[in-house]
């Protein structure tokens, strides 16, 4: 090759770093920096705590808080706060504390932050969603650093990563029953290992990749919606002239404003330490994609809220508004955040890729049969996990999985599974690819063997799962716990039946055979999966108020309860927390719809009939009227539905909620939505879906 490059073209220890690269990892505390801030035996005593969850010794922990607070007064921060999710969708809580203390001796104001200050905090439990678990009467709650999470530093603030529970030590929070699932996947992990041979494994460690889909829409648009405002969703509206039909938004240029914000996100994120690598546009217009690196399913959460929380602020910074309600346009496509999943070894082994030798074949074939099981066995729980107001509105409804829960491997690994069931060879299956052959001069690309199924739930993409029926809007350490808990329960059993006696391959092979139900390679989207589903017996449970009732099954609390993730009285009230928000959720709508359509939608609807003088006939006109007919009758049946609420009982307002309340407020919206296609523009109170979407 001839060259015109000379060694000078690409002198790499020299270029400058472009700012926002250079900036990388700024904010955040991670060990690296930790190491270099603290004396060795004081990150020794660190790493113990955060290995046992036994307390530092006080010194250590002082000296530790010391650097802590040095650290972020070195960029800027005025105080600290711990950051806690409680279990209320994807909003953390924090309470600021500053650095400034007194001492009493002296008599005069100091600056400090103590070993205790930095591990732990306490405040009232009563006035979060807790189930029932905290009185007002009795209300203490405890809120502890997650050592294993790093703090960071967002808006001249010090945030500490905690879990947060009540005084009696139940979980009141999205963090700590995933903790708890993580323990449990790592303990029943470790057993299957060592049941197939591997005496070097010391832990099994969960990883996870989301992808936050959302929409930005223009400020001063979201602001004239009052149903944008009250529940993050249009509760009406008709179908813009031009929406998504021609996939022109799929991977389509990001407008120049939507451009500065993401510029500006990714660098805020990765100031931060989260792994930002890919944003795109999605495929309604005004909806967009982002996501990191995997990362340790605990930190994933975090991340995952703490994006949430820069994308929210920074939309307001330019002037937009970021909407991560599931479905906040009917009929375009709504927002889901996959969760790539996976386990992992400290040996550095990846559980879910094929594999070469015997052992790793034999260990991907178990560790996928433990999955299987979980999906069979507790397809239930996984779609409890998934179970909001919002996301049901996606859940089966052509643009995300069905509420039905299976397992996709693809069409080669399928067969290979039948295979083993049958008494076949473990190591007959690969990591295979192919190669595709474009045209020169573009070189011949190496593909994967199974094709990409976007019609599964829970497909295998090669080394992971990608749990895809998350919700936009959900905080993804529930779902995760689900998912953890499944398969640490089918880890537990398959190795009980080891330790029983019987052949550990007998018994992935048993489990795959007693569970091939849950595997289901075809079209998601199409009549086959409800047909596949009867014949295997799949569970499927097409509400949400449906799948929580599941949650205190006896089979759910035996598993929770046996493998440490919750105890009874906290899947109880983790039960009514669920129930409630949706209720409550689903009658904030009502009742928001209920106004809009009083004192917005038709009034408008009337002046404009009243204002057609008597004497003209068309089907436009008549139309009209008898539109405006209807839709005052189901303003009163929707105001009949939210009289009749029952108070008594979560349950059954949850259902309620579905049952009736919903169909009262689609059956009023379809009216409005048809006058807004035929009443005076002018008059129309409401931005429409076109300005909505298309001024970015
Ligand atoms: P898609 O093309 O499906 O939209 P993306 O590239 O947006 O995928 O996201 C894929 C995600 O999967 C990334 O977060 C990536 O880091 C994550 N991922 C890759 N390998 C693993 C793994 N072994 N375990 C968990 N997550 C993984
Ligand atoms: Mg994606």
């Amino acid at each position: 090759m001839s060259s015109t490059h000379s060694t000078h073209d690409a002198p790499a220890q020299t270029v400058a770093l472009p700012p926002e690269l250079a900036e990388i990892n700024r904010n955040v505390l991670d060990d690296a920096v930790l190491k270099k801030l603290v004396d060795p035996e004081v990150y020794y005593a660190f790493a113990q705590c955060r290995a046992t969850g036994v307390p530092m010794d006080k010194g250590f922990a002082t000296a530790l808080a010391r650097s802590v607070r040095e650290w972020a007064q070195s960029k800027g921060c005025i105080g600290y706060s711990h950051w806690f999710s409680p279990v209320r969708g994807p909003v953390h809580g924090e309470k600021l504390e500053t650095f400034v203390g007194v001492d009493f001796d002296a008599d005069r104001l100091i600056i400090a932050l103590t070993g205790r200050d930095l591990f732990q905090t306490e405040t009232d439990g009563s006035s979060f969603p807790n189930g029932g678990l905290r009185e007002t009467h009795e209300a203490a709650a405890y809120i502890g650093w997650d050592t294993g999470s790093p703090p960071f530093v967002y808006r001249k603030t010090l945030y500490i990563p905690s879990a947060f529970v009540s005084w009696t030590g139940e979980a009141l929070d999205q963090k700590t029953p995933l903790l708890r699932a993580n323990m449990a996947v790592n303990e029943q992990g470790l057993r299957l290992l060592h049941h197939l041979g591997d005496a070097e494994t010391t832990e099994v460690v969960c990883n996870v990749g989301w992808e936050q889909e959302f929409f930005l829409i223009d400020r001063s648009m979201y602001l004239a919606r009052p149903d944008l405002i009250a529940a993050g969703r249009t509760l009406l509206g008709a179908a813009p002239l031009r929406g998504q039909e021609l996939s022109d938004h799929y991977f389509a240029r990001l407008t120049p404003r939507v451009n500065r914000f993401m510029a500006e996100a990714r660098e805020t994120m990765w100031r931060l330490g989260i792994s930002i690598r890919c944003t795109h546009n999605e495929v309604a217009p005004a909806q967009h994609e982002i996501s990191p690196i995997f990362n340790l399913a605990n930190l994933a959460a975090d991340t995952n809220i703490l994006a949430m929380d820069v994308l929210r602020d920074l939309a307001f910074e330019h002037d937009l508004a970021i909407l991560f309600h599931e479905k906040p346009f009917a009929g375009l496509n709504g927002s889901g955040k996959h969760n790539n999943w996976g386990l992992n070894t400290d040996t550095g082994a990846n559980l879910f890729v094929p594999g070469e030798t015997e052992l790793e074949s034999r260990r991907f074939v178990a560790f996928t049969a433990a999955l299987l099981r979980g999906v069979n066995k507790h397809g239930d729980l996984l779609r409890c996990g998934v179970s909001t107001a919002g996301n049901d509105h996606r859940l089966g409804a052509q643009e995300a999985p069905p509420a039905i829960i299976t397992l996709h491997l693809g069409e080669h690994l399928e067969r290979h599974f039948r295979n083993v069931a049958d008494g076949g060879p473990f190591a007959a299956y690969q990591t295979q690819h192919k190669e595709i052959e474009i045209t020169a001069p573009v070189a011949d690309i190496r593909a994967n063997l199974e094709d990409r199924n976007r019609t599964a739930p829970f497909p295998w993409c090669g080394n992971r799962f990608e749990f895809r029926a998350v919700g936009g809007n959900q905080h993804i350490a529930f779902p995760l716990t689900m998912v953890n808990a499944a398969i640490a329960d089918s880890l537990k059993a398959m190795c009980d039946e080891a330790d029983a006696g019987k052949d550990i391959d007998r018994v992935v092979r048993e489990t795959i055979g007693e569970n091939q139900g849950a595997l289901f390679s075809g079209n998601g989207y199409s009549d086959d999966l409800y047909r596949h589903a009867e014949k295997w017996n799949l569970t499927h449970l097409k509400s949400s108020p449906e799948a929580y009732e599941a949650l205190t099954s006896e089979k759910n609390v035996t598993l929770f309860v046996g493998l440490g993730v919750f105890n009874e009285r906290e899947i109880a009230a983790r039960q009514s927390v669920l129930q409630d928000a949706y209720a409550t959720e689903i009658g904030i709508e009502a009742r928001a719809l209920l106004r809009i359509l009083s004192t917005m939608v038709a009034p408008a609807a009337l002046e404009d009939v009243e204002a057609v003088r008597a004497g003209f006939s068309s089907s436009l006109l008549d139309g009209k009227r008898e539109l405006v007919a209807r839709l005052l009758e189901r303003i009163d049946a929707l105001s009949g539905a939210i009289d009749g609420w029952p108070e008594d009982d979560l349950s059954r307002a949850a259902s309620y909620a579905h049952g009736t309340v919903k169909p009262a407020m689609r059956s009023a919206r379809d009216a409005a939505d048809r006058l807004e296609a035929l009443v005076d523009a002018r008059l129309w109170p409401l931005p429409d879906y076109s300005e909505l979407i298309h001024h970015q």
